[in-house]
């Protein structure tokens, strides 16, 4: 079940791997530390012994030890946010700043925009990579940039007004509280904005529905990461199946984040990353702590690029139940197919009689019929999830609400 590498020339990978191994300081050591012998490598299985790397690996080599090339063919560097010492500074040559800029084009052709269009981009600009990676491949497909940058709302609206921006580039808590503000000033009628390109945070059909809803356009989730290019490495079509991504620049596996095994197409976990064309700071095997699954047939729309699921949380918010791995995101989507629910839910785990005992708290609508309500969700698990789990229904309100990302899981089992 390797369909995605035999889609990949594995001598790509392999001309990757050898050249991470003689060129990147960081990965000439690390390989022979772990005794990769990067010549016999020679297939796809051998291709998954090669060790993963890590943002903790590459804080290590903190500034430049990812670099690459010759100081000379260094054009631009940009960082990751540092929430604890120093941050990853990724260094860029001037093709890998021009195939970013491909990327990101083909990132918005596949959104339906043209050069016509106008783009109103909120992302910051700085050493990050997302309000310059918006901008370059605006310019690389022709659009108009509007490279306000993030906040100023008066502005923000003004702008938008004015100069009939068409595109929204935002981060989805950005783009929210816009649309809250266009609706509130009621603005809809005098704006011209008709879609919404939205990455960097993982969000819910339930506030997608709100800024599509308020602001009547069509989003389109962005994928990407500062260690690889940044955003603009994948985004979805039109047809909204998954997030294309280009397997002409990566090689994407997902794998057990506990194992580290590689998991067969369809089933959910972290996405590992190697770059195929990288030249300034290559990555082989760059665990993303983002948490996908590779979809395994192609989209209705027929580009040849294949599809990952939305991003569906973080491997940190992973939790392990009788040998099964849960993700919030499959909770919401359990709880979204279910009529009568609140968002809210609360995970119990327990450890009885050396058995795991996973007990869901969810919050019923008063008219609704709770043996039901437990009666579906308890099937959508075992269906869906392939566990069996107990249900217990609280009334709307009844579970705690904080202003900052609400604890839902209490794991009772190692106590
Ligand atoms: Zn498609």
């Amino acid at each position: 079940m390797l369909k995605a590498l035999d889609s990949v020339d594995f001598a790509s990978l392999q001309y990757s791997l050898e050249y991470a191994a003689k060129n990147s300081p960081f990965y000439r050591e690390k390989f022979m530390k772990d005794n990769i012998n990067v010549d016999k490598i020679r297939s796809k299985e051998d291709f998954q012994n090669v060790p993963f790397s890590d943002k903790h690996d590459l804080h290590k080599v903190y500034p430049l030890g990812l670099q690459a090339v010759p100081d000379e063919d260094v054009v631009r560097v940009h960082s990751s946010s540092g929430t604890t010492g120093n941050p990853v500074i990724i260094p860029y040559t001037k093709e890998d700043v021009e195939d970013w800029g491909i990327m990101f084009a083909r990132c918005y052709e596949m959104a339906g925009i043209t050069k016509r269009d106008r783009l109103q981009i909120t992302p910051g600009y700085g050493l990050w990579t997302a309000g310059i990676g918006f901008q370059a491949g605006c310019e690389k497909l022709g659009a108009m940039a509007i490279p306000i940058g993030p906040g100023n709302t008066e502005k923000q609206l003004k702008i938008m007004v004015d100069l009939q921006s068409t595109v929204l580039c935002a981060t989805s808590s950005y783009a929210l509280l816009l649309a809250e503000e266009v609706k509130k000033r009621g603005l809809r009628d005098k704006i011209n904005l008709q879609r919404g390109i939205i990455g960097s945070e993982r969000w819910g059909d339930l506030m997608r529905k709100r800024i599509s809803d308020e602001l009547e356009i069509e989003l389109f989730d962005i994928y990407g990461l500062t260690e690889i290019y940044g955003p603009g490495i994948g985004i979805d079509c039109e047809k909204h199946e998954g997030i294309h991504y280009w397997d002409d620049f990566f090689y994407f596996e997902v794998i057990d984040p506990d194992s580290g095994k590689v998991l067969p197409e369809g089933e959910f976990g972290e996405l590992v990353i190697t770059t195929l064309k990288k030249a300034a700071a290559p990555l082989i095997r760059y665990r993303t702590h983002d948490l996908t699954r590779i979809i395994p047939h192609k989209c209705s729309c027929k580009r040849p690029y294949p599809l990952i699921d939305r991003i569906i949380g973080r491997t940190d918010d992973m939790i392990k139940v009788k040998g099964v791995n849960i993700y919030p995101g499959q909770i919401e989507d359990a709880l979204s197919r279910t009529k009568g629910l609140s968002s809210e839910y609360q995970v119990i785990l327990e450890n009885i009689d050396g058995k795991d005992k996973m007990t869901l708290k969810v919050e019923v609508q008063d008219r609704a019929d709770k043996d039901q309500v437990i009666a579906e969700i308890l099937h959508t698990f075992k269906s869906k999830i392939g566990i069996r789990i107990f249900c217990q229904c609280v009334e709307i309100g009844e579970l705690p609400r904080s202003e900052k990302k609400s604890k839902r899981v209490y794991d009772h089992r190692y106590k």
